[in-house]
């Protein structure tokens, strides 16, 4: 897919400019060594007619901590965030889209922190990710990287080497998505996506620690507070997910989207009789609001 045409708008280090006519330096640390932190935001066109972007406080307070936690020097304010955000909407005049901001490095070959980064805020028409279609998920071969090598909690460009393998390899499979495993071989998440599996009424999802504190995920939270549906946070087994009566991945891109199978294990429910589908639509709802 094409993300941008002559007259898309990005933000860029303060100002508005064309996408077409933006540069990076080929000597940003972060092209060399991966040393960037981002977030994928989306904004609906909601039920009035308006765009809304979907948790934006959440996201850019998330891309803050990231960019503290890779030791980035990062001084916006999550209101002036969300100022530039609604500005490259209303510049590209969209409704339903995906929003990239991404911080990184400037020229440095070196291991040594920088005084500055520099910022850019890219957006594009939302294209669904997954699909409406159940999911077939393989079991990776690939964990998700070690907590003590990596912040996990932060999105860092980096860790998304491992998600670009372990989907490769899913595809090749000929699977939809893959489900790696973490270091101590408990369930971790998608390559983009966290996990959730329901059995006899009840939801389990594997705890903070090896995976990304998705908001996809706690919005799952909340709306399954007001519903009296309890969620269960443990390390979970692959064999528990094989013996499930449905499981889901979300995410901002993928939002909720269910598994047909993992490894070919069929599911014991019908999908349209879980739980699970009923989170599915409250959560399509709830981001139109
Ligand atoms: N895990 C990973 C590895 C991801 O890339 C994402 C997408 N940001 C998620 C989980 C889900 O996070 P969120 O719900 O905040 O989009």
């Amino acid at each position: 897919m094409k993300y941008y045409n002559e007259h898309t708008i990005i933000y860029h280090d303060g100002s508005f400019v064309k996408a077409a006519e933006a540069t990076i330096d080929l000597y940003s640390q972060s092209m060399h060594y991966g040393y960037a932190v981002f977030e994928g935001i989306r904004s609906y066109k909601t039920k009035d007619g308006s765009t809304k972007i979907f948790k934006p406080v959440e996201h850019y307070q998330r891309l803050i901590a990231s960019a503290k936690a890779l030791n980035m020097p990062f001084a916006y304010t999550t209101e002036e965030l969300i100022t530039a955000t609604n500005e490259v909407l209303a510049a590209n005049k969209l409704g339903d889209a995906y929003i990239r901001p991404l911080v990184y490095g400037p020229d440095n070959m070196s291991f040594n922190p920088n005084t500055v980064s520099h910022f850019t805020i890219q957006a594009w028409e939302m294209q669904p990710f997954l699909g409406e279609k159940l999911l077939r998920v393989m079991l990776s071969s690939f964990q998700r990287p070690n907590p003590k090598a990596f912040r996990m909690e932060a999105k860092a460009s980096g860790h998304y080497v491992n998600s670009i393998m372990a989907s490769h390899e899913a595809k090749a499979k000929g699977f939809d998505e893959a489900l790696l495993t973490d270091i101590d071989g408990f369930a971790a998440e998608a390559p983009g996506a966290n996990l959730f599996y329901e059995k006899d009424g009840i939801l389990y999802t594997p705890e903070l620690g090896h995976i990304l504190p998705g908001i996809t995920r706690a919005t799952v939270f909340e709306i399954c507070a007001p519903k009296g549906i309890e969620i269960i946070e443990k390390p979970c087994t692959v064999e528990e997910i094989y013996g499930a009566d449905a499981a889901f991945f979300c995410g901002t891109a993928a939002e909720i989207i269910g598994f047909e199978s993992l490894d070919n294990h069929p599911f014991a429910m019908k999908w349209e009789d879980t739980l699970s589908r009923q989170i599915q639509l409250a959560y399509k709802e709830l981001v139109i609001e």
